[in-house]
């Protein structure tokens, strides 16, 4: 079995630095995509409710013969249902479509700054609720740009432990990164293969010939190199083992750079601070 990484988040809680993302996988294609992540070695699986595969996924850990406790799970609320009493309702129907008693990580999927009068701070302290009450063994945001998290500093009592960014190769996302590191917030990096659109990079595939790996491998290894955590989505079985088969290679710092030196602060996804779609 692959070893894996922890990452120690900020309230002591361990994650897994690699595991499998579920967005835009059809509730029909998750239970095979799950299980086989979980039989090729992932123990982490990061999805939502706007996935709509919850129940899915907790199928596939049900089925696989894992425990639990075994599995790092993590879900988000919904972009319309940040009003305290909808988020009450929201993980608890979360926990019930996944089978669960609790999550391993919860989150604030966009902080929406248009709506709901800008109050996403009364939704973070809704979700503080389910980290004292033990249902959410971490909670964190996603989306957030330091200026949101400094709101929630200022207004809130528990830090996040992770912010959910849109992070790669040409979005390196340098000031957001910043701001967590010096707040202890863990950064995790969505879209971490942006997609496919970076594979072609020719800085990126003379790394790959260098090291014998393929693109994608380089790109996921450089995301583990700078510390952040990933879960690269897949459907097909061969990219799902690939994409876990990085912890017998390292690149070089210089490599590294030469990655991190592609940046263009191009966004995949939309902009968090004009995004408002619920
Ligand atoms: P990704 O960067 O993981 O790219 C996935 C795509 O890359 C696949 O559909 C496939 O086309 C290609 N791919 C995967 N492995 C490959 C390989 N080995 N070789 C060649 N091509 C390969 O993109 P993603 O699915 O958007 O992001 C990963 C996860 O991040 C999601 O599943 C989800 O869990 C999370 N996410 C979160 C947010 C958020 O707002 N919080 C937004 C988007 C994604």
């Amino acid at each position: 079995m692959t070893a894996i990484p922890d990452i120690t988040l900020n309230n002591g809680q361990r994650i897994p630095q690699l595991g499998f993302g579920v967005f835009l996988v059809k509730p029909q294609d998750t239970m095979a995509a799950v299980s086989t992540a979980l039989q090729a070695g992932y123990r982490h699986i990061d999805t939502a409710e706007m996935y709509g595969n919850e129940k899915e996924v907790g199928e596939a850990i049900r089925r696989s013969g894992l425990d639990r406790d075994e599995i790092y799970v993590t879900s988000k609320l919904s972009n319309d249902t940040h009003r305290p009493d909808d988020a009450r309702r929201a993980f608890d129907e979360s926990l019930k479509a996944l089978g669960f008693d609790y999550l391993d990580l919860f989150l604030i999927h966009w902080p929406l700054p248009t709506r709901y009068d800008g109050d996403y701070v009364s939704t973070w302290k809704t979700l503080e609720e389910f980290y004292r009450d033990g249902r959410a063994r971490s909670i964190g945001v996603s989306n957030f740009q330091p200026h949101h998290l400094r709101r929630l500093h200022g207004e809130s009592e528990i830090i996040p432990a992770v912010d959910q960014i849109e992070v790669n190769p040409y979005l390196t996302q340098d000031e957001v990164r910043g701001f967590c590191a010096e707040h202890q917030i863990a950064v995790e990096a969505w879209s971490p293969l942006g997609r496919g659109n970076v594979l072609g990079d020719p800085t990126i595939a003379a790394i790959a010939r260098r090291a014998a790996k393929t693109p994608a491998q380089v790109v996921l290894r450089w995301h583990l190199q700078r510390g952040d955590i990933i879960f690269p989505k897949s459907v097909t079985p061969d990219r799902i083992r690939e994409n876990i088969d990085i912890f017998d290679f390292g690149l070089s710092g210089a490599e590294v750079e030469a990655i991190s030196a592609l940046n263009r602060n191009e966004r995949i996804g939309p902009d968090p601070d004009t995004f408002d779609a619920i």
